[in-house]
């Protein structure tokens, strides 16, 4: 059976699963990838699998990174990405806060995490099946916002923030490996 028809979409949180989350990332000096789930995205590519991220960035609400900057941020983790052999298919970001400084983002949105927005709009663009979708984050509102969006929450993986020391860890031996074990079974079976 063709792996398509069994896992629709991967969305990945970025901040503590693609990154290092050292706390607001305001500039590429403060980037640092996680290749496991390079490794992971890559996978899922070659099984015609899109990968999405889905990101809370209320660093821009509160005024300490432009949208700008964020989007050169997310552009430098495509092309990481890209010369690794994945593909990001598109970054989906919420630049809100109700308690934001700019006044433009200052508000209560329905994309901020655990909210389903981010996710809802990624499906409505791609036609994605939710049913048939996975996630990955660091949190428990992560998890909340795919089961609020209708990803099962069997497919809702919460796997522990990258830690500085992993960061260089192929994916067999990651913290990654065991929490995505069920997913990476459907993909390579
Ligand atoms: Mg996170
Ligand atoms: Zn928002």
């Amino acid at each position: 059976m063709n792996n398509v028809c069994k896992v629709s979409a991967l969305f990945l949180d970025r901040d503590g699963v693609i990154n290092f989350d050292s706390g607001y990332i305001k500039s590429l000096d403060s980037l640092r990838l996680n290749y496991a789930t390079i490794e992971l995205a890559k996978i899922c590519n070659e099984n015609n699998v899109r990968v999405f991220v889905v990101t809370n960035q209320s660093g821009i609400a509160r005024g300490y990174l432009t949208l700008e900057k964020l989007k050169e941020i997310n552009e430098v983790i495509s092309e990481h990405y890209q010369e690794n052999g994945a593909r990001i298919e598109k970054f989906f970001y919420c630049p809100h806060h109700p308690e934001g400084l700019l006044r433009k983002y200052k508000k209560v949105c329905d994309c901020r995490k655990p909210e389903p927005g981010l996710i809802l709009q990624a499906a409505k663009e791609y036609s994605i099946n939710l049913k048939k979708a996975w996630l990955i984050g660091d949190k428990e509102r992560d998890v909340i916002s795919g089961i609020n969006a209708g990803i099962p929450e069997s497919q809702c993986i919460l796997n522990s923030s990258i830690s500085l020391e992993e960061l260089n860890t192929p994916l067999r031996y990651s913290n990654l490996m065991i929490n995505a074990q069920k997913l990476i079974k459907i993909l390579v079976s």
